[in-house]
């Protein structure tokens, strides 16, 4: 097979602190690495750089690994501008407008939703997303849901059946028949397009004793677990997703401090979704609690059309950095190697040797210009397995 050496990298980010200068985002200057059958085969000096078959020239430029946002709700129908416009004029997000989506998705052929998933996917690439996560939850019906899954399965192995968003309108009055439905007959529908479970464990949305039921008929049926916790007030999420052995929880706007001990004592990842709050006008998670109680944070956009109608990781990136106080290092890692850790990966996320040659290349000298100048459009080019997806 072909190698391609990459060179002519200004700053090369790792995010692998084994390489390079030794900190833990691994930098490496005046850098190069080799890609070969779609993976890392060498990184380095470029003036150590073995032959290879192809040579691509950066010049100069910095080059991050791809960005994982591993939390999206990409496929669905319409949008909700007018809810966002009365929420910035002061009305709370409850979650509530949930239901005009769905009616939307509902409605949509399957060709209209996987065209409108597909040009959200266009913008995250070209923003320099390479892996992303996808969750069913706008449809709340077996055949929906099932439809949601396909389109989410044809873009993406990171899969989430995600049922248990709300319970739609015509169960209003029998909730206990709708988990039953999510259970059972959607599951069993779901199951085949999915990787993971995933239950929005909320006032509002599902309770304790209803998420536990839903996470356990999911892995039951051979899903992963992961949650949706502690975005509008404290409650039982978080908890649970240490309980369940969860890959990750998200939101994580209210934690309590037992509860960040009882994910880190678990290894449950973080999944912070600043874009949210910020649309929300919400609090932000005390992301420095997180990292300094030794749990692993990731960064994702949660890209949906009621609370944060983004799909590019940078603006997350700057978000963190200027809301969370993280530094333009940590943000990095948390949007690369957390992402990873949160979909349980060992494949993605870094640019080491044997990781897939996924990565963006910036318009800029630097990683740090991903928080200095947020709203420019720094991706110049990303790539998935050595081969461009963007142009
Ligand atoms: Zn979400």
């Amino acid at each position: 097979m072909t190698s391609t050496l990459f060179a002519g990298i200004g700053e090369l980010c790792t995010c692998e602190p084994t390489l390079g200068d030794g900190s833990a985002l691994g930098l490496v200057h005046d850098a190069a690495f080799v890609a070969k059958d779609g993976r890392v085969a060498w990184v380095g000096r470029v003036s150590d750089a073995p032959a290879t078959d192809a040579r691509v020239d950066l010049g100069g430029r910095a080059v991050v690994p791809g960005f994982v946002d591993s939390h999206t709700h990409l496929v669905f129908a319409g949008e909700r501008s007018a809810e966002f416009a009365a929420r910035m004029a002061g009305e709370p997000y409850t979650g509530g407008g949930i239901m005009s989506t769905v009616a939307a998705t509902r409605a949509a052929t399957t060709d209209e939703l996987r065209a409108n998933a597909r040009r959200l996917l266009a913008e995250m690439h070209a923003s320099g997303t390479t892996t992303v996560e996808i969750k069913s939850g706008y449809g709340l019906d077996v055949g929906t849901e099932r439809r949601i899954l396909e389109i989410a399965s044809e873009l993406t192995s990171e899969t989430t059946f995600l049922g248990a968003h709300v319970v739609p309108a015509e169960y209003a009055d029998d909730r206990g028949a709708y988990v039953a439905l999510v259970t059972g007959e959607m599951l069993a529908a779901c199951a085949p397009f999915a990787r993971w479970i995933d239950v929005f464990c909320e006032t509002g949305a599902f309770n304790e004793a209803e998420s536990r039921a839903v996470l356990r008929a999911g892995i039951a049926a051979g899903l992963m677990p992961r949650v949706h916790g502690n975005q509008l007030g404290p409650g039982p999420g978080a908890r649970l997703a240490a309980e369940f052995g969860a890959a990750s929880v998200d939101h994580c706007t209210y934690l309590s401090a037992e509860d960040v001990v009882a994910l880190r004592d678990a290894g449950v990842v973080a999944t912070l979704l600043p874009a949210a709050e910020f649309s929300t006008r919400s609090p932000y998670a005390d992301a420095r609690a997180l990292i300094n109680a030794g749990v692993t944070v990731a960064l994702a956009t949660d890209c949906n059309p009621g609370s944060a109608y983004v799909t590019s990781m940078p603006l997350v990136i700057a978000l963190a950095v200027r809301e969370y106080r993280l530094t333009p290092a940590e943000a990095l890692l948390a949007a690369t190697r957390g992402g990873a850790a949160a979909l349980r990966r060992d494949d993605i996320g870094r640019l080491a040797p044997g990781f897939s040659a996924d990565f963006a290349v910036l318009e800029a000298p630097t990683y740090v210009q991903l928080a200095y100048r947020p709203g420019s459009a720094l991706v110049a080019q990303a790539w998935r397995c050595g081969e461009r997806l963007t142009v």
